[in-house]
């Protein structure tokens, strides 16, 4: 249900509203545009009466029951786009932001020299996984802390955000004394109490696509964080299992815009773990921004050949130096822009 206040609705009454959903056992969230002020109540079951009580309150101008599932993800209770700051860098502005860096985080050496590079290229966030979802539990599986630590090196080194991968509950408390945004991989995008947990943990959310699920199902995991109270969450697209074996994943790109058209969150498009080849991830990526993505994560690597994990489909430096144009002359096209590299942040004192 929505409480839309009038435009004249002033700080108490839209307290008393909110005081009133919450006394009830509800949940109340805010959702203050420029012009309207709208409430959103979400619990399970909405007493029956509730539309005529809230309807009298002063300051509501009117009540309305949404019937979607989705609701904090949805466009009926937050009209206006989600933009996200993490440190310098906006997301879901006008101008896409692109993340990229190695699939795991292998050493501080191949770590801060990816920074420097996707960075000097027009990267703005540095990416990096600590902790390892692999499908083999014989692969290599991550630095752990270790890693957590070397990413933080690397953003004092380059002052790019960084974001990383958290698996478990019990790894949140870890992973948020070094993370700027907590990614949830696409194995673990329907973990409820993951998400959960992840919801309190006060920092920007990256939701992967998990691999089976629904837009539907998706914007309802991306709520399970919503519901907690935070509103940073990202979406990113990152291929589907079907039947095709050519590609490691289908890039299902038509999600960008049908996301757009139910949810004011920013949507990523993930080319590197859709391709699996490294030949076919610009032509994704392009497709991606094309599509109207808010930004694009993609893997690079030193040495590709060599990556502990993914290297198939990392970028070398120069690949991913000589992509950054073509996605800056497709965001054109498309009315947004690239920051360009010069204008990406200082390293702060
Ligand atoms: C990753 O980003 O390295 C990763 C494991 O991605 P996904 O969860 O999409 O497979
Ligand atoms: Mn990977």
């Amino acid at each position: 249900m929505i409480v839309v206040m009038e435009t004249t609705a002033t700080r108490e009454q839209i307290n008393g509203v909110m005081a009133r959903v919450k006394a009830l056992g509800l949940g109340a969230h805010l959702s203050e545009g420029e012009e309207r002020t709208i409430i959103g109540v979400v619990g399970s079951p909405l007493p029956p009466s509730l539309d005529d009580e809230l309807e009298i309150h002063s300051g509501v101008e009117r009540v309305v029951r949404i019937t979607k599932k989705y609701k904090l993800t949805g466009w009926d209770f937050h009209p206006q786009k989600t933009r996200i700051s993490v440190r310098d860098v906006v997301i879901g502005g006008d101008a896409v932001t692109v993340i990229a860096g190695p699939c795991s985080v292998e050493s501080e050496e191949q770590t801060v020299e990816t920074a420097r590079a996707v960075k000097a290229a027009g990267a703005s966030i540095l990416r990096g996984g600590a902790y390892k979802p692999r499908t083999s539990p014989y692969d290599f599986r991550g630095l752990g802390r270790r890693g957590l630590e070397i990413l933080a090196t690397a953003r004092k080194e380059t002052g790019m955000p960084i974001i990383t991968e958290v698996m478990t509950p019990s790894d949140i408390e870890a992973v948020a004394e070094f993370t700027d945004i907590f990614q949830i991989g696409a194995r673990n995008s329907q973990n409820y109490l993951l998400l959960e947990e992840v919801g309190r943990a006060g920092k920007p959310v990256m939701l992967k696509r998990g691999l089976s699920l629904l837009l539907e199902e998706w914007l309802l995991a991306a709520e399970y964080v919503m519901a907690q109270g935070n509103p940073d969450v990202i979406l990113c697209e990152r291929g589907i299992r079907t039947f095709e074996t050519a590609t490691r994943n289908t890039l299902d790109v038509s999600s960008v815009p049908v996301i757009q058209g139910m949810s004011h969150l920013p949507i990523f498009v993930d080319p590197s773990h859709a391709a699996g080849k490294r030949a076919l991830v610009p032509a994704l990526a392009l497709a991606g921004i094309a599509a109207g993505a808010d930004g694009l994560m993609i893997e690079a690597h030193p040495n590709p050949d060599q990556a502990l994990s993914d290297g198939a489909q990392s970028l070398t430096f120069q690949e991913f130096a000589d992509l950054m144009p073509r996605i800056a002359a497709v965001a054109e096209a498309v009315g947004r822009s690239l920051p360009a590299a010069a204008d990406i942040m200082r390293v702060p004192a």
